[in-house]
């Protein structure tokens, strides 16, 4: 065989598996297509946030949709990955789209869980032959009496499918325990927050999938729970102790071929009994190395734990009075994360601006389905008197009387939203529902010109550094941690159901 021969059939053998090269030029046999189902179904469920997630949440979008095998994330990179392997069929399982309200969105309904991990089911059964199953999920998905809701969907799925492989993928917010690994053949959890590399572990869980299929690797999974409990705002994956833990999972595995590492930093406003971030390694059938990497990372999260738990921010009249003091020292715009508003309408931050007499700051946005309401039928140029904010749960402050000038009425996709102008070259953006706004895109839309603003306030505990930080946009970022459902201090959430001994809420 000639060198160019040789790598060439090599090459093709080892990328697809599909072609068998008995020597130079003898006859190939060509194996029938693998055939992968994919099903979505993913949800981050603020426990403590009053609106209960229901079917209708789940199909304000549109209804559930076979129409799944797309777009740059999870479900994209898998299917790009499998693209260039060649040979392998996808077929997309009936899933829901993504829910109103998002992650601001209390417990799902059993009834939402049971549709949707229903008609997941009732495809598979259909689906014919199938090699293997994906399932993009988030993990921390929390449903009123299903105490740990991906690993039942698992479960439910495997009942239908039987032994073949069925691989997760994961948000680095999950909740999860050795239950999923139980459940599922191979656990993979992205490493970077904001969320980079979702489509990056779609293709890792792509490639494992299509390995354990061929034969030629065979997941074991190791799991532990290091008995830390942290709030999103302190998890950003820019910073360490986050950074250095996930630049210890990436060692690992660039140090041992067919090691997946991966950390979970949980949920912290999701009380269920899996919460706590969690270490899932995999390997091809080498369950001490397993043991070995997992034990690792435990201890070394756990040697962190008090830069990683303990950190102190700003309350609002100091976080407010940094943000002016930002201002003054050049470095506008100042972004101000009001990272613990999780339902999207709290005022602390509006009213204590107005207080301390700022100027030039946007909302960005306000949650206000009321305020949209009295606009209604008004046209841009009016001005209004109203009040805005203040309801969306109990934390979130009075309502701002504000006299405004209506500057954008339009839509965000099926949304309302508008922009009013008030006070000292103020505005407000209005939506129905909390946006976490993570790029400064919003702004040309709406007719703003970001070099009129000092101050953006933004709902968003770390993706906003996406577009603000990464980007060099933002002069000063202060993380202010007005009253709301996603503190800084956990010890003051009401938690009912989350494991014992987690730091720092039991101090150890
Ligand atoms: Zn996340």
């Amino acid at each position: 065989m000639k060198r160019s021969n040789f790598k060439t059939a090599v090459m093709i053998s080892l990328l697809t598996g599909t072609v068998m090269f008995q020597s130079a030029g003898a006859a190939q046999e060509k194996k029938s297509p693998l055939r992968i189902a994919v099903a979505t179904f993913s949800h981050e469920t603020c426990t403590f946030c009053p609106d209960p997630t229901t079917v209708a949440d789940w199909e304000f979008y549109g209804p559930p949709t076979r129409d799944i095998l797309r777009g740059n994330g999870y479900i994209g990179g898998f299917k790009r990955m499998c693209d260039e392997f060649g040979g392998v069929e996808l077929v997309g399982m009936t899933s829901p789209r993504d829910s109103r309200g998002g992650s601001s969105g209390s417990w799902l309904t059993r009834e939402a869980f049971d549709k949707y991990a229903g008609l997941i089911v009732a495809d598979l059964l259909q689906a014919g032959r199938l090699d293997g199953v994906y399932l993009a999920l988030h993990g921390a998905m929390a449903v009123t009496g299903i105490p740990k809701p991906e690993a039942e969907l698992v479960r439910r799925v495997r009942a239908a499918v039987g032994k073949i492989p069925i691989m997760v993928t994961l948000d680095l917010h999950a909740n999860e325990d050795q239950e999923l690994a139980d459940a599922a053949d191979a656990v993979f959890i992205i490493k970077r927050y904001p969320h980079y590399d979702d489509g990056l572990m779609g293709e890792t869980a792509a490639r494992v999938m299509i390995s354990t299929v061929r034969g030629r690797y065979k997941p074991v999974m190791s799991v532990r729970k290091p008995g830390v409990i942290t709030p999103s705002v302190f998890q950003g994956t820019g910073t360490s102790p986050a950074m250095e833990i996930m630049e210890r999972a990436r060692i690992w595995e660039n140090e041992n071929r067919g090691a997946y590492v991966s950390v979970a930093f949980g949920f912290a406003y999701a009380d269920v009994p899996d919460a706590g971030a969690a270490v899932i390694v995999v390997t091809n059938n080498d369950k001490k190395l397993a043991d070995r990497i997992a034990d690792d990372m435990s201890d070394f999260i756990w040697r962190r734990h008090k830069e990683f738990a303990g950190k102190v921010l700003p309350k609002t009249k100091e976080g407010v009075a940094l943000a002016l003091k930002a201002v003054r020292d050049g470095k506008r715009p100042v972004v101000i994360a009001d990272h613990s508003d999780r339902t999207g309408g709290s005022t602390h931050i509006l009213e204590e601006l107005i207080r301390q007499g700022a100027s030039k700051f946007c909302i960005t946005t306000l949650r206000d389905e009321k305020a949209l309401e009295t606009i209604a039928g008004k046209k841009t140029g009016d001005v209004v008197s109203l009040k805005l904010g203040g309801y969306s749960d109990k934390y979130a402050g009075n309502p701002v009387t504000v006299d405004a000038k209506i500057e954008f009425i339009g839509k965000s996709g099926r949304d309302r939203i508008e922009v009013l102008q008030f006070g000292k070259n103020n505005r407000v953006i209005l939506t129905p529902q909390l946006m976490q706004v993570t790029d400064t895109q919003i702004f040309g839309r709406l007719g703003i010109k970001l070099d009129e603003l000092d101050i953006i306030v933004l709902k968003s505990r770390v993706h906003f550094r996406r577009g603000y930080a990464d980007t060099g946009v933002a002069g000063a970022i202060i993380e202010v941690d007005a009253p709301g459902w996603g503190p800084a201090d956990l010890s003051t959430l009401p938690y009912k159901n989350i494991p014992k001994g987690l730091y720092p809420l039991e101090l150890k």
